[in-house]
């Protein structure tokens, strides 16, 4: 073999991978799987862990391992021709996956090994587990007629959620205003205006011109001093895709939000679930309905009256300057003043406690001493780029647990932003054990010249999250890859480690290890630290509040669909806003229109894990709290109850053997300043 994709030994070539080797490389594998399952059906009289899941392991894993150096490198050296021969693979790749979730002969044999009376260790059970629920969940196991319609829907869904985000886009772009007078943004910061002029240059026009792009949109909400611009503003952006506001209804999404309420919920009752809402938990950690609810109703009910209050406090301020009658349009604007003249804190202003030379080798040492492993650059391994650095992660007997690569700095043709991928999976057969191996992925500005590269406290912030991923992938102990890791973590606990690890970059004691003035050496002053978690804890309980319209939004338009009344959206909604809004949106209000999260994306009915992770994560770093934020056997017991086990126990179980009780939400209603 030639193409070094196929090159199933050791970590990928990056050097010698090129854009002509992805599709001929993919086609290769996706041919090869389907005839080497097609024969192992065949061939096999009585499934066994070691001829049927190992082999199917070993496939699975050498299609990530070709596929997993194409699609990093899409997004961190990206070029046209990579772009292209990425982009083709993408429908072969999901077409594959759709085919063996819809493999009857695949999921019969499943069946047979998982009905056999062999004895399967607790991993093992787990992964069978999940394989047939899985199955389940794509309508293989339906009667034939029950099967063709669960397809339908599958087809139309997929067509109606993608139009839906169609309408939303095109809405949001055929909408844009120009102004001639620059006098009429004031307020925005220079960066905002520069790039409306842009804006403006790039579609032939003078002036400036907003856009409902985020980046356009966000800074007239927060900054403009003109109430009229930012009330139009407003009100384009919360109609899009809608039958109010300007925009042309051939956008309109209200039908599409109907039909596709009312497929997947024909789709859950396929199942045998009551409702979307149920089908939605098969997968996640929270245990039916009924307790989504209550989660989302007593952290209402306990983030309400601060909420009040901030917002009286809001209304206030802004009558002091002026202006009675605070509206929603108001909201952002007012806050950004009160926000600066209480607290006054600006990321530059923290930014030279934060040199990469400290923040880097002082988050490895806060890790080495919560969980006992060690960090060890490695000279020499080939990467896609220079700047990319290896490390080693040994245990603490000093052996070799995993590996990973570290791409900290910003340059062209890199997505931006920072996240954890999977470059190898752990996996451990009768004959070899294959570590885990991650790609952690930064944007950090570049040192220049003598200075190191300064971080903001955001992305010190960021860091710590991405490496809660990096640990969760890399300290695993489970040696099948389908439960190894994050691996066949329920989605709305996959969060935990990540936020978990966020908690330290407020906690004075681990700042200490790695934040230091870049000149000087000293540290973060008191008094600069305590205004810093003052303005992240403000106006926390509306934001909250906020979240939970959301999240209860959207979870009871699915609980609650009944097809004799169609889906009710606004009527639900409004109901929601009634009990947890503490600013009411005003009636022609279309929020729900272009909530691709939930109408397009994968949060339908899932839109409280956000909280649902936060609320596990500040719970378990209570304990630490508790017994002190390094104590060296906390650390040991997160690591050994939730660190190590990915997906090889349910989450709540995991929870529960290192927290001793359920979670609780008290943790995260302290740690958001909510005194409840
Ligand atoms: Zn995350």
């Amino acid at each position: 073999m030639t193409n070094p994709l196929l090159h199933t030994e050791g970590l990928p070539a990056f050097s010698r991978i090129t854009p002509a080797h992805v599709e001929p490389a993919v086609d290769y594998l996706l041919a090869e799987n389907r005839r080497r399952i097609r024969e192992l059906l065949e061939s096999l009289q009585k499934p066994t862990w070691l001829n049927f899941i190992e082999p199917l392991d070993e496939w699975d894993d050498e299609l990530e391992r070709a596929w997993s150096p194409v699609s990093h490198m899409n997004s961190v050296v990206n070029s046209d021709d990579l772009r292209a021969a990425y982009n083709a693979c993408l429908p072969k790749l999901s077409e594959y996956g759709t085919e063996m979730g819809q493999n009857e002969a695949l999921y019969a044999m499943y069946k047979r090994l998982a009905d056999s009376d062999q004895p399967f260790d607790e991993g093992q059970r787990k992964v069978l587990d999940n394989a047939l629920r899985d199955f389940h969940l794509s309508g293989v196991d339906l009667p034939a007629d029950k099967k063709t319609r669960y397809k339908e829907i599958s087809q139309q869904l997929s067509q109606l959620t993608s139009t839906f985000s169609e309408n939303v886009l095109d809405a949001s772009n055929a909408w844009s205003k120009r102004l001639d007078d620059v006098a009429s943004l004031a307020g925005l910061p220079q960066s905002a205006l520069d790039l409306a002029a842009q804006t403006a240059q790039q579609r032939g026009e003078q002036g400036w011109m907003l856009t409902l792009d985020f980046p356009s949109f966000f800074p007239v909400m927060t900054y403009a001093d003109d109430r009229v611009l930012r009330r139009e503003m407003y009100e384009a952006y919360n109609t899009r895709a809608s039958d109010q506001g300007p925009h042309d209804p051939q956008y309109d999404n209200s039908e599409l939000m109907e039909q596709i309420l009312a497929l997947r919920h024909e789709q859950a009752q396929l199942l045998g679930f009551a409702n979307y809402a149920e089908r939605s938990l098969a997968t996640k950690m929270a245990r039916s309905t009924d307790e989504v609810m209550h989660f989302l109703h007593d952290l209402a009910e306990r983030s309400k009256p601060q909420a009040e209050r901030e917002l009286a406090e809001l209304r206030a301020f802004a009558a002091e300057l002026g202006h009675d009658d605070l509206q929603p349009w108001d909201v952002g604007y007012y806050a950004e003043k009160l926000r600066k003249q209480r607290y006054n804190i600006s990321q530059e202003e923290v930014k030279p406690y934060f040199p990469e030379t400290r923040v880097v080798p002082g988050m490895f040492e806060v890790m080495s001493r919560l969980f006992g492993v060690s960090f060890h650059e490695v000279e020499g391994v080939e990467a896609w780029h220079p700047d990319v650095k290896f490390y080693e992660v040994r245990d603490p007997d000093g052996h070799e647990v995993a590996q990973f690569y570290f791409d900290l700095y910003a340059r062209p043709n890199k997505r931006g932003g920072a996240w954890m991928d999977t470059c190898q999976s752990r996996r451990v057969t009768s004959g070899s054990c294959q570590l885990p191996v991650a790609y952690m992925t930064c944007n950090f500005t570049p040192p220049v010249g003598d200075k190191p590269a300064l971080l903001t406290h955001d992305e010190v912030e960021t860091l710590f999250h991405e490496f809660g991923h990096g640990l969760h992938h890399m300290l695993t102990r489970v040696d099948y890859p389908a439960i190894a890791g994050i691996s066949g973590v329920a989605w709305d606990a996959v969060e935990l480690p990540s936020q978990f690890m966020e908690n330290f970059c407020w906690e004075r004691e681990a700042l200490e290890h790695f934040s230091g003035h870049y000149e000087t050496g000293e540290p973060i002053p008191q008094e600069m630290f305590e205004r810093m978690l003052a303005a992240k804890n403000f106006q926390s309980a509306m934001m909250m509040m906020r979240q939970l319209e959301f999240a209860l939004f959207d979870f009871r338009i699915h609980r609650e669909y009944d097809p004799q009344q169609g889906g009710r959206v606004y009527e639900i909604l409004n109901q929601v806003r009634e009990q947890v809004a503490v600013i009411m949106p005003p009636v022609w209000n279309r929020f729900a229109h272009g909530f691709s999260h939930i109408f397009a994306g994968g949060y339908a009915a899932g839109y409280y894990s956000y909280k649902w992770a936060e609320v596990l994560s500040a719970d378990a770093f209570s304990l630490f709290e508790e017994n002190g934020v390094f104590d060296a056997a906390t650390g040991r017991s997160f690591l050994e109850n939730i660190l190590s086990k990915g997906g090889s126990r349910d989450a709540a179980e995991l929870f529960h053997a290192f927290r001793g009780r359920e979670p609780q939400i008290d943790a995260l209603l302290r740690h958001s300043g909510i005194a409840a």
